[in-house]
């Protein structure tokens, strides 16, 4: 491929210009990236080579229609699904090597996921809701507790702890949901849709509060929207159209 039309070098070039992070720096690498759904009579080409890097300890926008491969190319990100082809590095490592057992302990270690209808487990207290990813770690019952019980503040919950799921607002629920992400305190903070069943200025706050966490733990963001409104200043963006990476920041 010719050097002048790869968008990431491109990206790595203005990066430098910019006095910014060299590429080594990169979270996420991903270079060809592609995924095809196998269904029953057809083949659904969902990335169809996808290339880009999400910076460490910012904030990556992915955007695009309903449909382009959005939810798809972070479920990649995530180790949530496996790529069909190409290369996919997430803090040096190159992930799609990756026995099944080894991804979801690189998963647990590294990256919390906040999704768009926010999965809280509605029997379970907030507080609760928050512990469980720490289950599995050795830890005490106080001191898995009091680790909740900080995110929970963080997020501005500290009032909600007790309560279930069922009883807070949306804008809540997400809140307990990112809780529930940075718990195990994560590298990579991911989010698919996270804003979709918000309003506008619930769905602000949340955004405002990743960018926040991106900036008070070093926490790398990557929000996918395909609202543009929300798209915070000196963020980078990937746009995501029909399966391609249509332009880079
Ligand atoms: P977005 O998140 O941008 O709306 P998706 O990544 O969900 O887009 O979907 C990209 C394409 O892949 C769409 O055509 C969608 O119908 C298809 N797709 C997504 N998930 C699956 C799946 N599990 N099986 C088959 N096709 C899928
Ligand atoms: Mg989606």
């Amino acid at each position: 491929m010719n050097q002048i039309h790869d968008p990431q070098s491109f990206q790595y070039d203005m990066r430098r210009m910019a006095g910014a992070r060299a590429p080594r720096d990169a979270a996420v690498n991903f270079r060809g990236l592609s995924k095809t759904y196998k269904m029953d009579r057809v083949d659904v080409p969902a990335l169809k080579g996808v290339s880009g890097s999400i910076a460490k300890a910012e904030t990556t926008f992915i955007t695009g229609p309903s449909g382009s491969g959005k939810s798809t190319l972070l479920n990649l990100i995530g180790l949530l699904d496996r790529p069909t082809d190409g290369v996919l590095e997430i803090l040096g490592e190159d992930v799609t090597q990756l026995t099944d057992r080894q991804a979801a302990d690189f998963r647990a270690q590294h990256i919390g996921f906040v999704f768009q209808s926010f999965n809280l487990i509605p029997v379970l207290s907030v507080r609760e809701n928050v512990e469980f990813p720490l289950l599995n770690r050795k830890m005490s019952g106080a001191a898995r507790k009091a680790k909740a019980l900080d995110y929970l503040e963080a997020v501005g919950l500290s009032d909600y702890v007790d309560r279930r799921p069922g009883e807070i607002s949306g804008g809540q629920r997400q809140r307990v949901a990112i809780a529930r992400a940075l718990v195990s305190e994560p590298t990579l903070l991911i989010a698919d849709e996270p804003t979709a069943n918000l309003d506008t200025r619930t769905s602000r706050e949340i955004v405002a509060l990743m960018d926040r966490i991106k900036a008070e733990l070093n926490t790398s963001v990557v929000i996918c929207t395909h609202d543009t409104d929300l798209i915070t200043a000196g963020s980078a963006i990937i746009n995501i159209i029909d399966g391609q990476t249509a332009k880079e920041h």
